[in-house]
């Protein structure tokens, strides 16, 4: 979007640079809407080179400060955003509803999974321990410091506006870094309005910044010799293009693309218990997730009576708008990503699958909205089978054998999440040994891991070694130092030419 917008409904959205609300100045905007009634509620300023480069240079300028801020003192300020954040969760969830489109529960739950990261980061002091090996050789210790990188930024999607910049923010600040925010720019508010509570905390600032914008404000980042570190989530090809671009001009980067997520239902599965969990992970956020399980792969015998109860469930989940108590599934982001999820829908009868629920059907003429739709007989070739569509379409691929569900999994090019319904501890054992999959559910649908472990998939689904939050991003935004030392006695000192070695 290059054209300024300039809707009389639509509030300004400007960059946060140094701790201040900047208005942008390349005169590139891009609109943001209201996805349950249609209404363009702001117009989101697109940042230049330029103005990256400010964000950049202001959090240069608080790093010197903020890498010697005390972990206590650090902890304490964590503390702090913790509570209020806690405690003004329901407005940020309001937030994220009328700009995401996602119900308040489904908003509520967003906000404390991303409450929890920032939760373990209250234990920065203890995270950050190094080793220590006394009398390593003789008068000599040798110990393990982490420090931090510097200059940080993050790129996130759409689809989770707080959760996903705090896997990242939380992390990257707790470990002594400044961070750079390039948020998503079809719900950028919520991101301005984590600034603001961050200042109000006390985090000082600079530490803390956010460019708002498209691919201009991103290939300024992967390109800034100041930024030491690039978190990218988002779509797979975007994923692949920032992690080539960042590692070339030499930086570190994590970049966690798209899914493709499986739910093998094995023949002895409690059916109605595996069709609940389809329904939620289906359909919650408007399929909207990277964890949402799009395929169910139906084994032997338990595929009609499955898809007859995935099919009666759908009629009792009630779409609307996320703001109204009553419903569970909220409108798509925008008018052209529901167009797109509902082609899925129209191409599939031709491709030979069966549409059993056709969401096109009965949606309200106001906002993106497309109600639920279930496709049977959905094979590997086809385009719903092979693409991400990232919207309340539900596929069911039937098989013969739990070997020919493991083979679809294990073939597919993401590898993001994957779960197993079974009754049989053994087979689930051996599920977990064979798949080819970062986040695996045994009866549970959407195994996105707690804080105090790391998020992220195998091959498509994540470019980079290190996976967001939990130990793996310590690891990510410190760097190793090991110090070997000895304070030896004058008397005894002498020249010695020979390599170094251990007695
Ligand atoms: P997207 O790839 O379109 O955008 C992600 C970010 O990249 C945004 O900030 C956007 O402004 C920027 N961007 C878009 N096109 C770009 C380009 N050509 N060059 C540089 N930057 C660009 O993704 P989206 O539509 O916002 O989000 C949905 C996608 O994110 C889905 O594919 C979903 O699976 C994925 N996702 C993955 C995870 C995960 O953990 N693996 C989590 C959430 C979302």
């Amino acid at each position: 979007m290059t054209e300024t917008v300039d809707a009389p409904t639509a509030t300004r959205i400007p960059h946060w640079i140094g701790g201040r609300r900047i208005d942008g100045g390349s005169g590139r905007r891009g609109p943001v809407f209201n996805p349950a009634t249609g209404v363009q509620t702001g117009a989101v300023d697109f940042a230049s080179a330029e103005e990256v480069d400010a964000a950049v240079q202001a959090a240069r300028e608080a790093f010197p400060a903020w890498r010697h801020t005390s972990l206590a003192k650090r902890a304490e300020l964590f503390f702090r955003i913790r509570e209020l954040l806690h405690a003004r969760r329901e407005e940020m969830a309001e937030i994220l509803t009328r700009e995401h489109g996602k119900v308040l529960s489904d908003a509520l739950g967003e906000v404390t999974r991303g409450l929890e990261v920032v939760e373990h980061c209250c234990g920065i002091p203890t995270l950050l321990k190094g080793e220590h090996s006394e009398q390593a050789s003789t008068g000599i210790d040798v110990y393990s410091i982490r420090q931090p990188l510097g200059v940080v930024a993050g790129i996130t999607p759409f689809n989770f506006p707080a959760m996903v910049p705090m896997w990242m923010w939380a992390p990257a600040i707790a470990c002594g870094n400044c961070f750079v925010l390039k948020p998503s720019e079809k719900d950028p508010s919520a991101s301005l309005w984590v600034a603001e509570l961050l200042q109000e905390a006390g985090l000082p600032d600079g530490v803390f910044n956010v460019v708002m914008g498209d691919r201009v404000a991103v290939d300024a980042l992967l390109e800034h010799p100041d930024v030491a570190a690039i978190s990218f989530v988002g779509s797979t090809p975007v994923a692949r293009a920032v992690y080539e671009k960042a590692t070339a001009s030499g930086k570190r980067c994590q970049a966690l693309g798209g899914a493709k997520n499986h739910m093998i239902v094995l023949p002895d599965a409690d059916v109605n218990a595996a069709a609940d969990a389809a329904i939620s992970a289906g359909y919650g956020s408007a399929g909207e997730r990277c964890m949402a399980v799009s395929m169910v792969v139906a084994v032997g015998d338990v595929a009609q009576p499955l898809v007859d109860a995935i099919r009666e469930r759908i009629p009792k989940v009630k779409v609307g708008d996320g703001m109204d108590p009553s419903s569970e599934m909220g409108p798509l982001v925008t008018a052209e990503h529901r167009d797109r999820v509902a082609s899925y829908v129209e191409s599939a009868p031709g491709e030979g699958a069966t549409v059993v629920v056709d969401g096109r059907e009965g949606v309200p003429e106001q906002g993106f909205f497309l109600n639920p739709s279930l496709l049977d007989d959905v094979t590997p070739e086809m385009k719903a089978y092979v693409d991400e569509i990232f919207g309340p379409v539900l596929g069911v691929t039937r098989v013969a054998t739990y070997e020919e569900a493991v083979r679809l999994v294990n073939e597919s090019p993401y590898g993001n999440g994957v779960a197993i319904f079974t009754r049989d501890g053994g087979a689930a054992r051996q599920f977990q040994f064979d798949v080819q999959a970062g986040m695996v559910g045994i009866n549970v649908p959407i195994p996105v891991p707690v804080a105090y472990y790391s998020f992220g998939g195998w091959k498509s689904s994540l470019f980079g070694d290190l996976h967001v939050y939990g130990p793996e991003s310590i690891g990510f935004y410190t760097r190793g130092k090991v110090v070997t030392s000895r304070w030896p006695d004058p008397a005894t000192s002498q020249i010695d030419l020979g390599f170094p070695q251990t007695r």
